[in-house]
């Protein structure tokens, strides 16, 4: 079989909604893939975030295959022993008290939005029902989360929209301040903002939406689903900024490329869902359970979160030293590279699939999320393919 083959079908059957590049995988280990004709490549985009641990890895793998032979689903009317021990790791974790699982990032986002609605209106009264989010956000493509994400590009072929949404620019206290009322059940924000551009939020302006969140009895939910588990160098990013939300959402990095979402909540918020408020068919699989317990397992690990780091810094460096990077943000593993105005991201990240690199775009940035158990080989490898690429020469 070619790769061709496989986009033949795909284009026949398939709902054209994604810009795929050309190729098609078909095996891979670590941050190395194959695709149907032998050709290799290393890995600089994991998935979007999400395959953590790489492709396949072994003690994930092995996890996996066994629960798949042992009980792959029940449904949530009974109880399941992976279920409840990646609960329990959660929470050790992250001092949080209860959280509840969904398949993906947008339902676990839509999931703490009702909880925060609920909160609002049994806490503070039935105006209480509106939520700030920034400009320049992401937090899914679900009709609730499309209204919550800042984005007017978002927002323009499907309304009507859900309402009782605000955006508010970043890192501008006073746009916050000025939106803050007794109509406001919930501060929404990504610390860094993926999709957008790998935008990093400045402490001191985090800090305030903290303040002015408890001084009101606003929920601050903290959207990590994909700066969380270990991403950005620490096994939550709002560790870094010293935060300690009301409710966090996890979910690409946490199944390590199975789905599953998770909606932690502290001690204010574990108890306004209650029984038929909130649900999901597969939320809390079994199989994907396992996974992120491996996950966790792995990743939580002093060793494991300062190579992070020091990958982190190794990479920041070589990335800021290449030719026609003007710029590079980012936090942990988590980076986008600005370009000189001559180069458009999406002609780079092309260029770099065929010449054997998978990488991402975030608007008009370049976007790399290597595996984070990414080897210092396939770095180099990677980086020495990206220089190349980002010279003028090739383009
Ligand atoms: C990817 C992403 C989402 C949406 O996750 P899905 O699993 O695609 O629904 C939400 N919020 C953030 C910050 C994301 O990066």
């Amino acid at each position: 079989m070619k790769n061709s083959d496989i986009f033949e079908k795909d284009r026949e059957y398939i709902v054209h909604t994604y810009n795929r590049f050309p190729i098609a995988l078909k095996s891979g280990h670590g941050a190395h893939a194959e695709d149907f004709e032998g050709k290799t490549y290393i890995d600089f985009s994991s998935g979007i975030g999400t395959n953590s641990l790489g492709f396949c890895n072994d003690a994930w793998t092995q996890a996996v295959v066994s629960q798949v032979k042992q009980l792959q689903h029940t449904s949530n009317l009974f109880y399941t022993l992976p279920n409840s021990l990646l609960a329990e790791r959660l929470c050790k974790i992250t001092g949080y008290s209860k959280v509840f699982f969904g398949n993906s990032g947008a339902e676990v986002n839509e999931g703490a939005i009702k909880l925060a609605r609920k909160y609002g209106r049994e806490a503070r009264g039935e105006q209480c029902n509106r939520i700030i989010t920034l400009e320049k956000s992401f937090h899914g493509r679900t009709i609730t989360t499309l209204s919550a994400t800042g984005q007017d590009i978002f927002h323009q072929s499907f309304f009507p929209f859900t309402e009782g949404f605000c955006y508010v620019p970043a890192n501008n206290s006073r746009a916050l301040y000025e939106n803050v009322d007794d109509t406001v059940c919930a501060v929404m924000i990504e610390l860094v903002q993926g999709e957008s551009g790998v935008n990093v939020l400045e402490k001191e302006y985090v800090k305030q939406i903290e303040k002015v969140c408890r001084e009101k009895n606003i929920l601050l939910i903290v959207d990590e689903v994909q700066t969380g588990i270990g991403r950005t160098g620490t096994f939550l990013c709002s560790e870094q900024y010293g935060i300690y939300p009301n409710v966090i959402t996890l979910a690409k990095g946490l199944g390590a490329g199975l789905p599953i979402g998770a909606v932690l909540m502290d001690k204010l918020t574990e108890n306004v869902f209650q029984a038929g408020d909130h649900g999901s068919t597969f939320g809390g699989n079994p199989i994907a359970c396992v996974g992120a317990v491996e996950v966790l397992k792995q990743v939580v690990n002093k060793d494991f979160l300062a190579d992070v780091k020091f990958k982190s810094d190794f990479m920041h460096k070589k990335l800021s030293a290449m030719p026609n990077v003007t710029d590079v943000s980012g936090m942990g593993l988590m980076f986008g590279l600005s370009l000189k105005k001559k180069l458009r991201a999406g002609e780079v990240a092309k260029k770099c699939v065929e010449k054997g690199l998978l990488v991402l775009t975030a608007k008009e940035k370049l976007r790399i999320m290597p595996p984070l158990n990414i080897t210092k080989e396939e770095i180099d490898a990677g980086l020495n393919i990206l220089k190349a690429c980002l010279s003028d020469i090739l383009l």
